[in-house]
């Protein structure tokens, strides 16, 4: 199944991009290798001509991937069409990690002398690219609050070199989500490419291209994969042109390729996806609720509380409000660290969208490099605990943190 039909969402999950295999394989095989081969020399120009469809190296594309590519894909156009009414055709590269997904998408659009506007909360690793690699090239950000949507074309309006907006909804670690719809529109009035990450919603729960996104990247590593077994990113594009010309480009040329071994572990993984969200997105929910009635909780950031800044935004454009939560223990620092120490189903690690729970206290592992003043003004409080709420029996995940909290 490789276009756009009208199946339904779990079947291409299920099926979306495979194609028949020679050895009549029922799954598509990890093609380990890195070259291909040519029946003769006229079919070697053909290829190279781009008359004839052919694998030609490993780095530039194989079966394997390509299947990975193609799902995920269809799974971002579901249901959505172009203003004539045919059916949206997005084109998928899968990258070796999400940053680097990221990098080729940044660097096929932008050069130097060119800005970039993004939003305040933003994925470490993009906020670390922004400031320490892309102004080296010559490519400077503008931070601004995306909820103020005047703010943001005010300073858009101002500056004819920023060529892309870059955001993340709900964004990875703090959960603030803003206003695809009008954002979107916004950069497309004043010609900008508008660029969303979309790790955290995955297609089932958000689909970024219903409005004038450009672009849309994931971290495959997280719900997409959903089990833990491989890095990956991919970029998604709607200018078909684009993303077989200087996207494609990048790609090769930045050399960030997938493999078959991991593309074979994300197609697999993408099997589950809808039935793997129903239920973490159903865990999570009741994780909340336990949380916020539990006396040595402070707080609780889900995007399915009422009390969340972002809850009305999330209903909006989101499906359910997802299985990424994060509550500060009144306990403070030595609360959190106690609290790892005594889990014994949840598993202390980052990363996220993993069937297993994952839980971090991020002041004594990934902000013990920030300064506490710094941290806290990032919201990184000693108390806060972050969650990926995983497809357990949800009994034990309670049970589990329960006993942990007490
Ligand atoms: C993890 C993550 C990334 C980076 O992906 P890698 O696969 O680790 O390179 C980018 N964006 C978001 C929102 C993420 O959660």
């Amino acid at each position: 199944m490789a276009d756009n039909t009208n199946a339904g969402f779990e079947t291409i999950c299920i099926h979306g991009g495979h194609v028949a295999e020679s050895n009549r394989a029922h799954l598509t095989p990890i093609y380990a290798t890195s070259t291909y081969t040519f029946d003769s020399a006229e079919q070697a120009i053909a290829i190279f001509k781009q008359e004839e469809k052919g694998y030609v190296y490993g780095r530039f594309g194989n079966p394997t991937i390509n299947e990975a590519e193609d799902r995920i894909a269809l799974l971002e156009a579901y249901g959505l069409t172009n203003a004539d009414g045919t059916p949206l055709q997005l084109k998928a590269i899968l990258h070796a990690s999400g940053m680097a997904a990221i990098t080729t998408m940044v660097l096929s659009n932008v050069k130097a002398g060119d800005k970039i506007i993004a939003n305040q909360s933003l994925y470490g690793g993009m906020q670390e690219l922004v400031d320490k690699i892309l102004p080296g090239l010559g490519i400077a950000s503008i931070i601004v609050d995306f909820h103020d949507i005047n703010k943001v074309e005010e300073v858009i309006k101002a500056d004819s070199t920023i060529k892309m907006m870059y955001l993340e909804t709900p964004a990875n670690p703090t959960l603030q989500c803003i206003d695809l719809a009008s954002l979107a529109a916004l950069g497309k009035k004043y010609g900008l490419t508008v660029c969303a990450d979309n790790t955290f919603a995955t297609p089932y729960l958000q689909q970024p291209f219903k409005y004038d996104v450009d672009f849309v990247m994931h971290s495959t590593t997280k719900f997409l994969n959903g089990h833990g077994t491989a890095v990956g990113g991919v970029v998604i594009g709607r200018d078909l042109e684009k993303m077989n010309g200087i996207v494609t480009k990048t790609h090769r040329l930045l050399g960030g390729n997938s493999n078959a071994f991991e593309a074979y572990l994300l197609t697999n993984g993408l099997r589950t996806l809808s039935l793997r969200m129903d239920r973490h997105c159903a865990n999570a929910e009741k994780v909340a609720a336990f949380l916020a009635q539990n006396k040595n909780v402070a707080h609780v950031n889900y995007l399915g509380l009422k009390s969340h800044p972002d809850y009305e935004i999330a209903k909006k454009q989101m499906k359910h409000p997802g299985a990424m939560l994060s509550f500060e223990l009144k306990g403070g620092f030595d609360a959190g660290v106690a609290f790892i120490n005594k889990l014994k189903i949840c598993i202390s690690a980052v990363s996220l969208g993993t069937c297993d729970t994952l839980v971090s206290h991020p002041a004594s592992t990934t902000h013990v490099g920030v300064s506490r003043e710094n941290r806290i003004k990032y919201g990184i409080t000693d108390g806060l605990i972050r969650m990926s709420v995983g497809i357990e029996t949800v009994e034990d995940i309670l049970a589990d943190l329960e006993q942990a909290i007490d």
